[in-house]
């Protein structure tokens, strides 16, 4: 890692420990969001509720791609946001929720993330190139991941890795390596929890726990270099108890210093 970086993405943890309750370079807060996601309630494919999550994503984006497409009797939306440059890299969460689950936590938290991000980044922008992707049926049946699998079938693999979100508001948070993405690429997943560890040094472990299957498989099998970043001790996963209040503001922070110093940091 170079002192460059060192330099640079210090500066925006700065911003960042300047209060939780401040709005990081200027964009909206990812609880913020978070609070108006949550409000939709469930976003089961085929539903209103995953229509109006739909819209809200839409239109708290300048100029998304949308890619629609059927399967099973259902219409899906994966959407993507483009900020153009080189070395490209792709922060990627699902946005659609389980049957009998608000999915909060799971999905929510990603989906606050992303759109806080892509805020900051029409407001400052990063000198590498940054997709944000959103997913949508992951949650299908017992993770069928369907979007992240449409997405990767498509994809002319142009990215230099994608990062997938998933779980990240948990008010205990601690994020374990995920054990396929080590063992596909392991030093990618020791430099990320590296800046990981110095942007939020109490909630990224440097040791494998789980393994997950959540869509950064999709991309993986697919020739695409992903990695997931994901809590996944969460006693409410998959209920209906995953709700905003099993979430914390200070946890998404941590995520969120992380994903700055990925996109403003160095090209490494
Ligand atoms: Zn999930």
């Amino acid at each position: 890692m170079s002192g460059r970086f060192r330099i640079r993405w210090s500066i925006w943890l700065l911003v960042l420990l300047a209060g939780v309750s401040a709005s990081p370079l200027g964009a909206r807060r990812p609880y913020v969001v978070l609070e108006e996601f949550c409000a939709i309630g469930e976003r089961v494919p085929g539903t209103a509720g995953h229509r109006e999550a739909r819209d809200y994503i839409i239109r708290n984006l300048e100029n998304p791609q949308i890619d629609s497409f059927y399967a099973r009797g259902v219409t899906f939306y994966n959407i993507l946001k483009r900020f153009p440059g080189e070395h490209t890299i792709g922060i990627a969460a699902h946005w659609d929720s389980d049957i009998g689950c608000p999915g909060a936590n799971d999905g929510g938290s990603g989906v606050a993330l992303l759109l806080s991000l892509a805020d900051t980044l029409e407001k400052n922008p990063a000198e590498r190139g940054i997709d944000i992707i959103f997913f949508d049926g992951e949650d299908v049946g017992k993770a069928d991941r369907i979007g992240s699998q449409h997405f990767a079938e498509q994809c002319r693999d142009e990215y230099s890795f994608i990062v997938v979100i998933d779980m990240v508001g948990d008010k205990d948070l601690q994020i374990f390596q995920e054990g396929y993405s080590v063992r596909s690429f392991p030093l990618l997943v020791d430099s990320l929890w590296e800046i990981a560890m110095q942007a939020a040094p109490s909630a990224f472990i440097p040791a494998v726990r789980y393994f997950i299957i959540d869509d950064h498989v999709s991309l993986i099998t697919n020739g695409i270099r992903a990695v997931n970043v994901i809590d996944f001790d969460y006693p409410y996963w998959d209920t209906r108890d995953d709700t905003i209040d099993k979430c914390s503001e200070e946890s998404l922070h941590k995520v969120y210093a992380f994903l700055l110093a990925l996109v403003y940091g160095d090209r490494s």
